[in-house]
């Protein structure tokens, strides 16, 4: 098969590195305002997912908001240069320093995930003379049917408020003189194919609104977080993930009241696809049932396989000669060092590049420097 990548070009670079296909993630950028302008929904780019500053400056020239789960996060967004008022922060461990910063930006959000916490912020807020616009956190308790690593919205979870505290937050909020209602805020999970766990949200979140009006709270923004997945197996087929039927699942299931917002944080679903790591065979050696093909990047590139048992789809871009079957792995000095087991690849020699698909989110801003490795550099297809 013939793949898209400029071979000629990558070959040279020091490996590994991340490659960012920039005009698919333009192309992807597109589907998702066409879709979500639509039907007048806000996105929220979750930055976790990848804080890239090209890549950033491509989501910005969208007019994406952004969604934050530290104070380092925001302040990257804020150096991107993306305006306060699109920036969001949600997180069940804010720091003192990260709400101060939060707060002296004029942040447009704090989703807030406990009561402490919205003592904490509301303190803060007064020794400012500000006001915080906060939103609540609830745990829905709706499974997403992703990996059990990556399922937030169940009530054993740690995140967000669970049903049974809502009167007592709601106590503690109606006196709080210096933080403002904005609304409800819910993430289930990530890597979430089967829609049917967001009809269920949608139907915890018409549920939860309307007990919020009967205590007299009018949940302007209702923001139901992120977690569209993608295609692990086929990044070729499905290049692009299925917005207009993720958006059309909250038309139709969420019952919307005068003045509300919708807000969405997608994170994966934006940047996945358009990143793949890039690493060199150093070694081929032979096992006891495969051959091993030793690459030049491993779990501090892409920690994904050792942490969740990700799949990501291999390819030697090098050859194309007959398939056959090697545990691809890296050099670190862990087992669980591993990119996939019995792969067929075209047949496999020291110096071919192997790319790992879909690496996009959660790839490049994961990597560590265990082993006292270095951080692995990135590479822009359209500055090639
Ligand atoms: C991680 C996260 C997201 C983004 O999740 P994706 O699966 O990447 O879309 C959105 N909101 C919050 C609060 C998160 O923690």
């Amino acid at each position: 098969m013939q793949n898209s990548f400029p071979l000629q070009k990558l070959q040279n670079i020091k490996t590994p590195f991340y490659y960012y296909d920039m005009e698919l993630l333009e192309r992807t950028l597109k589907q998702l305002r066409e879709h979500s302008q639509q039907h007048g929904f806000v996105v929220h780019y979750a930055i976790k997912s990848n804080a890239n500053l090209r890549v950033l400056e491509m989501i910005r020239s969208f007019g994406l908001g952004v969604d934050c789960v530290s104070g380092f996060e925001v302040q990257r967004a804020l150096d991107a240069g993306f305006a306060p008022s699109g920036i969001v922060f949600a997180g069940v461990g804010k720091a003192d320093w990260e709400i101060e910063l939060g707060l002296d930006n004029d942040i447009a959000c704090f989703n807030v995930e406990s009561i402490p916490e919205l003592e904490i912020i509301n303190e803060l807020a007064a020794k400012k003379g500000k006001h915080a616009h906060v939103a609540l956190r609830i745990n829905p308790n709706v499974n997403a049917k992703t990996h059990h690593y990556i399922t937030t919205g169940l009530k054993e979870n740690k995140f967000g408020i669970n049903q049974w505290d809502l009167d007592k937050v709601v106590g503690v909020l109606k006196k709080l003189q210096h933080v403002s209602f904005e609304g409800i805020h819910f993430h289930i999970g990530s890597q979430i194919t089967d829609l049917s766990s967001f009809k269920d949200l949608c139907v915890r979140v018409n549920e939860i609104q309307e007990w919020f009006i009967q205590q007299q709270l009018y949940p302007r923004v209702i923001n139901v977080g992120g977690g569209l997945g993608i295609d692990y197996e086929d990044p070729d087929q499905h290049p692009i993930p299925d917005f207009e039927n993720y958006f059309k699942v909250f038309k139709e299931g969420l019952t919307l009241r005068d003045d509300q917002e919708v807000h969405f944080e997608l994170g994966r679903s934006i940047t996945g696809q358009a990143g793949s790591l890039v690493t060199r065979v150093l070694y081929i050696k032979e096992g006891v049932k495969t051959k091993f093909a030793i690459v030049d990047g491993g779990m501090t590139e892409l920690i994904r396989p050792a942490l969740y048992q990700a799949y990501h789809k291999i390819e030697n871009i090098s050859s194309a000669a007959p398939e056959e079957k090697y545990d691809v792995v890296g050099p670190i000095c862990e087992s669980s060092d591993s990119f996939g087991k019995a792969v067929s690849l075209p047949k496999t020699s020291r110096g071919d590049l192997i790319v790992l698909r879909s690496a996009g989110a959660y790839g490049e801003v994961m990597a560590s420097q265990y082993n006292l490795r270095s951080l692995p550099g990135s590479v822009y297809s359209d500055k090639l």
